[in-house]
Parts: C-alpha cells; structure tokens; sequence
C-alpha cells in the first residue's frame, strides 16, 4: 500500500513523508491552511502557491516548498501533484502515484462553487481519502448566489432600521466568502483576526476599516462589521448596539442551531460538501477504495459500501471538519490564538 495511516497521520513510506501530519515530522505535504491540517513544528513542509503567505502567518518561520496545481515533483519515485480542492484559497488534493497505484489525498473539500475559491476538481485514482463532515442526506446547501442575495437583503433591511449588521465567520475562507458576496454601500468594518488574515492572503483590504480601540461608533452608523466566533457573548459587541447579528456556517441548516447561539440569522454557507456533492465526488474518483474520515464517517463508509458497493472504510484521524466549523460557533479557543 502506498500510503498508511499511523499515529503521526497519513504516511508514505516510499517517499518518506507525511500529509497532514497531526505530530511534528521530516516532510509534511499541507492541503490546506486550516490548524486541523496545517500544524507547527515539521522540518520541511510542501503546499500549493496560493497557501505560502498564509502557512507562513500561521506557522511562523518554515521550510516550505511551493506548486502550482498540476504541477508534479517526484520524491523516490512517487510522483506528487496537487489538484484543487474548492475548500478555501491554497486548498489542494494531493495525488500521489507510485507503480500505477494512485491515491487521492482531498484534505477538506467542497463541489459546489462559491464564486471565489478555484473550483474543485474530480482526479481519478484507486484509492479516496475523503471528509465527511456533512455526511448526512439533511444536508444539502443552497448555492452562493442565493445565500448572497439572503445576507444583502439582510443587511439592506437592517440599514433601514438604523441598525448595525454584525456577520460570524470563520477568518480562514468564510470571511472572504462573506466579503466578496456582499454588496453594500455602508462602512464595513473588520474583527482584526479577519483583517489580518486578508492581508496574509493577499486580499484586497482597501475598501474596509480594521477595528481598533479608537472606533468610534459614528463611523459606521450604521455599518456592517465582520467578525469571527470568538466576538460572540463577548463584550467586544455591545459597542455596536443595536445591532442584529447573523452567523456563516453548514450548520445553520439545522432547525435550532442559531436559536441556540443567540443569532438573529443564520445563512446556509459552508466550505465543505454537502451530502450530495459528496457523493459526486466520490463516485468521480472512479475509486473502489474509499477512506472516510472527519464527520459522520460510520454512517458515510456505510452508505458508501450498501448503496454503491464501494470498498469503504472508516479512517480515524485527528482532522477536526465538523468542531472547526462548531468551534468559529461554540468555542473561541482556536481563533483567539488567531487573533493574539
Ligand atoms: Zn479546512
Ligand atoms: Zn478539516
């Protein structure tokens, strides 16, 4: 088998490197900027282009190569590549091939389009490592157009009342999606982890203010602010009152998680596939093995193995899909290291 799954994660014997590794190692290939698959502390690290600026805000002072997608290196004759991932900016599958035996790593991804990340991209292989954080057929999301055109017409609405428009996102991906969908003629004003993480994406922050200490509320009046979860029951909000406040995530589709966390509005807008572009994905792959990781994997690797007569496996990993996009809700832990 060309890759193995042990305790440090995703190995590759024959090359001698890890993907994703959740424990420090020699050679690390990053699918994409996340903490769950970025982490410090490897010696030498491989990821696509598009994620340098951020790995390198994130992780500090690295050792890291860069590709293109497309684009291969071969290591003991393992050729590598990195397909696109549709997850956030920089994500990539990695394809790795050996003596005709390939496998397709995808790290997280999505199918549907957000109208800003690169599409994602079918790479047909034997063998499928895939997510399944909204592995459940209750999942199945609206396209960015409309959940676009929902969020304006919130924040117009909002406006006219003379309210504050307050939107949660994650900072990595879901915050770009928010911006780049928005269309307002009001002041927006940014959480500074957002701010920041624009700037080591190379995001063009020219049309919004980065909240500091001296904000004055007059500045917006109203106005549109972009936070992440860690904003939420803080104190840090009530300089914004009144406002009304909406939250970015896949699990606003379900009855009650707003309600439980205190938002006024939850907008359908996920980075990861819903149940359907799941099963396109996989079945795309024309793989007959499939490993089945963060999320609802028992049941996916079930439905996988009864409905298609696939070769599915659950596959434990220290990937974190579903509390990532629970944490930018629940916990503030991850993105208050973010924001320091
Ligand atoms: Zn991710
Ligand atoms: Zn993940």
């Amino acid at each position: 088998m060309l890759l193995q799954f042990t305790n440090k994660g995703i190995y590759c014997p024959q090359a001698d490197l890890y993907i994703d590794p959740w424990r420090p190692v020699d050679k690390a290939i990053i699918t994409h900027a996340h903490s769950d698959h970025a982490r410090s502390g490897s010696k030498h690290y491989l990821a696509h282009k598009d994620s340098e600026f951020i790995l390198r805000y994130r992780l500090g002072t690295i050792s890291l190569e860069t590709l293109s997608y497309y684009e291969s290196v071969t290591i003991n004759g393992v050729n590598i590549s990195l397909f696109p991932a549709g997850h956030i900016i920089g994500s990539a599958q990695v394809r790795l091939e050996y003596k005709g035996e390939i496998w397709v790593v995808s790290g997280d991804y999505k199918v549907k389009q957000d109208g800003y990340t690169i599409p994602f991209e079918p790479v047909k292989c034997q063998h499928f490592i895939t997510e399944s954080t909204f592995g459940l057929p209750i999942y199945n999301f609206p396209e960015a157009e409309i959940v676009n055109a929902q969020m304006n017409t919130w924040v117009a609405e909002n406006t006219a009342q003379g309210l504050n428009s307050i939107i949660i996102g994650y900072a990595l991906g879901k915050a770009q999606r928010i911006l780049n969908g928005l269309i307002t003629d009001r002041p927006i004003l940014l959480h500074s982890t957002v701010y920041n993480t624009n700037e080591a994406l190379g995001f063009d922050n020219s049309r919004y203010q980065k909240f500091t200490q001296d904000f004055q509320k007059e500045d917006l009046n109203p106005g549109v602010i972009v936070a992440t979860a860690s904003a939420m029951g803080s104190p840090w909000l009530r300089r914004f009152e009144p406002y009304k406040l909406a939250m970015c995530s896949g699990w606003m589709q379900l009855r009650g998680a707003r309600r439980r966390r205190n938002a006024d509005m939850g907008f359908v807008m996920s980075d990861h596939c819903d149940w359907q572009g799941l099963n396109e994905a996989v079945l795309a792959t024309g793989a007959e093995n499939i490993y089945v990781t963060h999320g609802y994997r028992s049941i996916y690797a079930k439905w996988l193995r009864e409905q298609y007569k696939l070769n599915a496996v659950e596959l434990e990993t220290q990937f974190e899909g579903e509390s990532i996009e629970n944490s930018s809700i629940e916990s503030i832990k991850e993105e208050s290291e973010d924001a320091a």
